[in-house]
Formats: C-alpha cells, structure tokens, sequence
C-alpha cells in the first residue's frame, strides 16, 4: 500500500500538459473527454478518471467531453446510459453541451475505413478469429500474413461494402489494418477494424452490421472531438503505438494518449465483469446495494461527492500500479460528514427507561446542537418525557470496571438532558432485563449540575411517546479479506464475501424531527455513526442506511 504523490505536487500529467503548452502543440487549448463504455454501473475508479478528466479541463481553462464509447452492442443497455449520466453529473463533472456516442460517428469511421482501403492501408480477411490468432504470433515468433492479405482494392471496397449491407454472416470476414505482421508491437499485426455483427444496437438499431473495434473507434472519436489529452488506464499503454498509427495514416487532428495507473482499494473488487456477477447472481440487492463500490451505491449509502473528490484528489496519479487502503477513503467520508452531518438522536437497539419521579403527560422540550463542527447549523428541541429509550448496550447490570455508562446506583448524563440515576431493574421470566428505572434531578436541565457534581458518562436517548420508528441498515466492507481476489486454491472472491456487511435492525427509535429527513440530508446519529435515509422509505416506515462508523473499528481488529 503506498499513498503515491501528494496533491501540491505537479503529478506527471500535468506535467506533459505544461510541456505541450510551452511547445505549442495545441495551442494552448485542453480538451479531455471521459469515455465509458455503457455496459455496467460507474465504480470508484472512474470516479477518479472522472475527477481527473474533468480538474484537468478546469484547472487549465479547457473543456472536459463525456461520450459514452458504445461500440459493442451486445452487452449494452440503456439502463447504464442513464445511470452513468446520473452519476458524473452527481459527482460534480459538468460536460454543458458536449455530450457524444461514439455511435454517431460509425459513419465517419466507415469512410475513413474505406479511405484506408483504398490506400492499401486495410483488407478484408476471411481467415476465422482463431485463424487469426494463431496466425498472430507471440512476443517471441513474429505473426504470419493471412492468405487474403494482398486482395486488390476493388476486391476489399467490394467485400467491406457487402459486409456493411449485410451480406455475410457474424464472424465471416473481418477488416484489418495492413500494418506489419513482424511488428514487435503485437497490436501492430494487422490489427482488426471491423467484425460483423447482426446484432441490435441501443442507438443505432439494426442500421448496422458491422461494428468497429474499439482501437479503431476510440482514437478517432477523440479526434473528431478535438480532445487534445486522451487520459486512460496503464493497460492501454501497447495500444499507443496503434492509437497514433490509426491517426497518421489518416492524418487528423492527433490528440496524446497519456496512460495512468488505475485505483486499486483494498476490499474493493472493481472489476465490471465481477461487479456484474454479484447484480445478476443476487449477491447484491442491486447495481446501487450500499455494498457495492459502485457511485450509486455510494451515493445511496450516504457518501458525499466531496468526500470522493477530496479522496482522489488525495490519491493523485502515478505511472505504477498500487493498492490504496480502503481507510484511506473511509477516513475521507468521516471527514466531510463530521464536517457537515447534522448530529441527531437514534435508539438502535432500544431498552426502555421509566423517569419514576417525572410526571406523567408533561414533556419538556430541550435544546439541541446541530453541529457543532458548524455554528450555523443552529440547534433544535428534542421532546424529554417520563419514559424514553436508551441503547440496551448503555445499561449493564453488573459491569466491569471502567464501564461508566449506566448501572444499578450509577449516575450518566442524558445527552442534551439531565442527569438521571437507575434505582431498579425490571426483567422478564427469563432474567433478561426488559426496562430500568431511574429518578432524574431537575436542576441538571441542560446536563450540568449547580452543585459541580460531574458523572463519568453521557449517553444518548429519545423520547419513547415522541420517537418515530425505523428500520436501519448497518452496512460494512463488502469483503473480510484485503485481496478478494487473491484466495486460496478452490476459493474465489465470493467466498471472501462479509456475511456481516449487512445487518438489519427492526425496532429502532428515531428523535422525531428525523422523521422529515430526505435523501438528500447526512446525519450523525450521536455515538451510533452516520446515517442517511434510503429510498426504501415511506411514510410511516423509515429506512436508515449507516454510511459508516464513527471509528475505524477495522484498524482496531488489524492491530493497526
Ligand atoms: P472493464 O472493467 O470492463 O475493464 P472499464 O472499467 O475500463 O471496464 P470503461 O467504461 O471502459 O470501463 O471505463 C471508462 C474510463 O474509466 C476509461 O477511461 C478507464 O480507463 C477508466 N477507468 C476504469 N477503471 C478505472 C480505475 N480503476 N481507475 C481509474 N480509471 C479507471
Ligand atoms: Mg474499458
């Protein structure tokens, strides 16, 4: 685990940006673009591509694209259109009127094909796709040239036409690139441009047979675009050479690719097919189950877009890969909530709490701080009565030393409340105790006594006549091991799976201003951890989602 380059640092790629505004390339213009392919929901990790796309465009006065690469229409849909629009909008990355499918360009990328063609630059090839892997080669052998590799022009213009209008059947014929079989770059020998394909497009329809690969398509769809820094991912590092091959031979606009080292988490699993898996095999409630690393999910969960921007910003960018320590971005998401989070009162596990020396029917309404990270929160009344709930966890009936919350013949605070002491236990048949009473003193309103007695706890408590009630979600890390996908021999990332990363709690009890949260609010509950109403609610059955603890309870079991 490393924390790579710090922010105040200029990071590589700024660096190359600097260099080619110095030298002119560009004239001084930044258009970055973020590319996703519709075929899954944002993770994390193009959250920070995101970021990244998006800071360089502001940073150097540029424009940042969002163009969703929908070249494989087998395996895209436009439920991920939409939700990947909401997500980078959510985010804070704002693309104003620059919103492209590389689908609206297969027109230009056929023509472009045929001008290839007809420079003798692309043909069409019979040979099989295992044909054609065999015949490429190996990093050691040089590749073989297919049979069909020296057809005449006419013959490729004739056979790529018949391709397009559907002439031939999946997997016929493709075209490629006629660049070098030896090539010690493999994606150099004679890269395929274009496969058949009789398949349904979400945008295009049936308008199309062929679709073009997404070497072929990417690089020139940055280049219609006039993006001048092309950001991805290291494992498009030895598609470079063919990126600028692909842009040369047709000599546009020719923006830089610049690679960068993916996010890695620990206990995060990022890879889509794997993210797919636990959607479709009901791992997961869904793409947005707060389990998931996805952007919804995080968003459902109660994350904040600050909280991921100041994480990313905090990561940077570096050339190698490496693994960040999910408390890294956990520490990110406390930081912001405890910054923002308005403090509130909830009961998860209740235990009621009889007042035997309050009066029955009065209620008293008492002063509570929002926050106090944040003065202009302001304050709100929570209603105290005679009897209230306090976590069962907050009583013990024969406590070991050091336990300073409430026993037989101790004294705690109630938070925002008075002082109360336990005068009895109440069990049922089975010894469990099931209500404690106390007696309060009425001079310690406010939760300070006029003698200057002081009590060791505090602890928090809603009114039981007031209290709203509500199911809450305790969520945690998806996985019990760093690396899921580093398992012992049989074993996958599933068996890696935290039974425990969701626990549900039916009987919880809310102060009652909680009950006009909406989704869109972040809520400490006090001692408890941050909150967030989740979408499941209605009215009259609130759901809570914990976005997180107020510590990191991991660390602890790590020995950290
Ligand atoms: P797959 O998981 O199938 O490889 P992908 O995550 O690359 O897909 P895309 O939709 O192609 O999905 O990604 C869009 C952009 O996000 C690309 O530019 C890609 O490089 C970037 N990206 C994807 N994963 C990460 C990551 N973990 N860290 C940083 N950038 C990422
Ligand atoms: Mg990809």
């Amino acid at each position: 685990m490393t924390n790579e380059t710090p922010t105040e640092s200029k990071d590589f790629i700024r660096e190359i940006v600097d260099e080619h505004n110095r030298t002119g390339r560009f004239g001084g213009r930044v258009q970055t673009r973020f590319p996703p392919e519709p075929n899954g929901y944002l993770h994390i990790g193009h959250a920070k591509s995101i970021l990244l796309n998006y800071g360089l465009a502001q940073q150097y006065g540029g424009k940042f694209n969002f163009r969703f690469d929908d070249t494989n229409p087998v395996k895209e849909e436009q439920e991920y259109v939409d939700s990947i629009q909401a997500d980078v909008r959510w985010l804070g990355a704002d693309w104003e009127d620059r919103l492209f499918y590389a689908s609206d360009y297969f027109g230009q990328l056929y023509a472009w094909a045929v001008q290839l063609i007809k420079e003798g630059k692309a043909y069409v090839d019979d040979l099989s796709q295992d044909e054609i892997r065999a015949y490429r080669g190996t990093l050691t052998d040089p590749g073989k040239e297919s049979p069909f590799r020296n057809r005449s022009v006419e013959e490729n213009l004739n056979l790529f036409e018949r391709m397009k209008n559907g002439e031939f059947p999946d997997g016929a014929r493709v075209l490629r690139a006629k660049i070098d079989m030896a090539s010690p770059i493999i994606n150099l020998r004679d890269p395929v441009m274009y496969r058949i394909l009789h398949a349904e497009h979400h945008r295009t329809g049936n308008q199309w047979c062929i679709y073009p690969m997404y070497d072929w398509a990417h690089g020139q769809s940055d280049s219609i675009e006039g993006i001048t820094h092309s950001i991805c991912t290291l494992e498009f590092e030895n598609h470079r050479p063919l990126y600028d091959w692909y842009l040369d031979a047709l000599g546009v606009h020719h923006p830089q690719q610049i690679e960068f080292a993916k996010l890695n988490l620990t206990y995060i699993v990022l890879s889509k097919r794997r993210l797919i898996q636990l959607v479709k095999d009901g791992y997961v409630s869904g793409w947005d189950d707060p389990r998931m690393p996805t952007i919804a999910a995080f968003r459902r969960r109660g994350v904040t877009p600050e909280a991921i921007q100041s994480f990313v910003s905090a990561v940077g960018v570096a050339k190698a890969n490496s693994t960040i320590d999910l408390a890294l971005f956990e520490y990110h998401i406390r930081q912001n909530l405890n910054a923002h989070a308005l403090r509130r009162m909830a009961v998860l596990n209740p235990l009621k709490v009889v007042i035997t020396n309050y009066p029955e029917g009065q209620t008293d309404m008492l002063d509570a701080i929002n926050n106090p990270e944040d003065e202009s929160a302001g304050s709100r009344q929570v209603p105290f009565s005679r009897e209230l709930y306090i976590e069962q966890d907050d009583f013990m009936e024969d406590p070991p030393k050091k336990y300073f919350r409430l026993s037989p013949g101790v004294e705690v605070r109630l938070r925002y409340g008075y002082f109360i002491t336990c005068t009895d236990v109440v069990k049922d048949a089975d010894g469990k105790v099931v209500e404690i009473h106390c007696t309060y003193d009425p001079t310690t309103r406010g939760g300070q006594a006029p003698d200057g007695r002081k009590v060791k706890g505090t602890i928090h408590w809603v009114s039981a006549a007031h209290a709203v009630d509500a199911e809450v979600r305790l969520y945690d890390r998806l996985y019990t091991k760093e690396d899921p996908m580093d398992m012992p021999e049989g074993q996958t990332f599933l068996d890696a799976i935290n039974p425990d990363a969701l626990v549900v709690l039916n009987d919880c009890k809310l102060e009652p201003s909680l009950a006009e949260a909406t989704t869109q609010d972040r809520f400490q509950f006090e001692r408890v951890g941050y909150f967030c109403l989740d979408y499941d609610s209605q009215p009259g059955k609130l759901v809570f989602n914990r976005t997180i603890t107020l510590k990191d309870a991991w660390a602890k079991m790590a020995g950290k």
